[in-house]
């Protein structure tokens, strides 16, 4: 269960926006933080704030304990065999970048794929076309489910990484990771999986999947902006080169030649955002205390409640309708435009999402410019899914 005074622990919930209560329902572009993640942050820079590893003296040891301390609790949080497993960087498009800068300069080479699905965020896509790689989509169903057998098919000798999403920020669907993770293997690939959307939502376990990468971000979270996390196993970490040079990262430097730290430091290069660090830590406690399985189902309730209230209005149609599905609700009103519903929900209070959400490929998949898109986090309540609908009642004759 969750607590009923959960709302409490997030200040900016208890506002008005344009005169109504606001109704924050913008949970897959960024969740909203606890006091405790708050706090800090403030506590940070009021009487922690040094710069890291390099200092003897005491704010500098204590500040380096704390952030390495979060190195482990990330690495027990998604199961990984060891805290050196765990790189610090800004966010999950960071931590794409980084695999694709650094297995792409050690793996890729012109005419090498790299398999992803069609319903990949930008993030997910761009990076491996930067490192030069031709991308082989896996179709999707109208419903929003990957085709297995399709992509089965889409292995080639050519083909050195499979990269793809957890749950999908547009669709919602939580695809068959472990499956996709084992097919690939099977074919001797290794496999990226870009758990922007997962880690709030579903439990992660990266031993378990098997996968070789996982990628996410602290602000989807609970936690800070400007910080995440790339898991790499071990092995293949060992033998990436760097993805930055500076501080840090280094062994030893001489203008002839330079010899790399060990992991994960040979992946952070210059000063972290230690602050952020500590507040991933605190975002995860927090999830921790609720439990990831009562935050799943009061999702799962709200999902099922928002749905059924937006299929009783006249002329929605949704876009992910999957049956293994996290908390996104995408929609379009009749043929109206996704800006046109959005703007007329803010005036109402209402933050939603439109556009095309960092997903082109899915909607030219449709054939539609974008959708609207509702998501829910674990102080949403079925209360302001209420006002969802009374607000999109009360704007359809201005729609239709
Ligand atoms: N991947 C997915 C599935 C996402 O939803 C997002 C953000 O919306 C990203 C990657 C990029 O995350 P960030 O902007 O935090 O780097």
């Amino acid at each position: 269960m969750i607590p009923n005074n959960i709302r409490s622990q997030f200040p900016i919930l208890d506002q008005q926006a344009h005169g109504h209560p606001l109704v924050y329902l913008d949970n897959a572009a960024t969740t909203q933080k606890p006091l405790s993640v708050i706090e800090t942050l403030d506590a940070y820079y009021r009487s922690q704030n040094a710069n890291i590893h390099r200092g003897t003296h005491y704010l500098a040891t204590t500040a380096t304990e704390a952030y390495e301390k979060v190195r482990r609790q990330v690495q027990q949080f998604i199961g990984a065999r060891h805290s050196h497993e765990i790189v610090f960087t800004r966010g999950t498009t960071e931590s794409i970048n980084l695999v694709a800068s650094s297995f792409g300069k050690r793996y890729i080479t012109a005419g090498d794929e790299v398999i992803v699905s069609g319903m990949e965020h930008h993030s997910n896509i761009v990076p491996w076309q930067l490192a030069g790689a031709t991308l082989r989509p896996i179709p999707f169903s109208d419903r929003g489910e990957l085709d297995l057998c399709a992509y089965e098919r889409l292995f080639t000798p050519q083909t050195r990484l499979v990269a793809v999403c957890h749950v999908s920020n547009t669709l919602g669907t939580i695809n068959p990771v472990r499956q996709i993770i084992d097919m690939a293997h099977a074919h001797g690939v290794p496999v990226l999986v870009d758990g922007a959307q997962a880690v709030s939502h579903v439990p992660v376990d990266v031993q378990q999947l098997g996968c070789d990468f996982y990628c996410f971000s602290g602000h989807k979270m609970y936690g800070p902006m400007g910080v995440g996390v790339m898991y790499g196993r071990e092995e293949l970490l060992s033998e990436l080169p760097p993805y930055q040079g500076g501080g840090e990262m280094i062994e030893t430097v001489t203008f002839e030649h330079t010899t790399y730290n060990q992991l994960p430091y040979k992946f952070e290069a210059g000063t972290p955002s230690v602050g952020d660090v500590l507040g991933l830590g605190k975002a995860i406690e927090f999830m921790q205390q609720l439990g990831l399985k009562n935050i799943a189902d009061h999702e799962a309730d709200l999902l099922r409640y928002a749905t059924d209230c937006l299929l009783r209005l006249p002329g929605i149609r949704l876009f992910g309708t999957a049956p293994d599905k996290a908390s996104v609700l995408s929609f379009l009103v009749g043929d109206s435009h996704p800006y046109d519903v959005g703007t007329l929900l803010d005036q109402l209070g209402i933050a939603v999402r439109t556009g095309h959400h960092c997903t082109q490929p899915v909607m030219d998949r449709y054939g539609i410019p974008g959708t609207v898109r509702a998501s829910f986090a674990v102080y949403n309540t079925r209360a302001e899914v209420d006002a969802l609908y009374a607000a999109l009642e009360r704007i359809l004759p201005m729609l239709m």
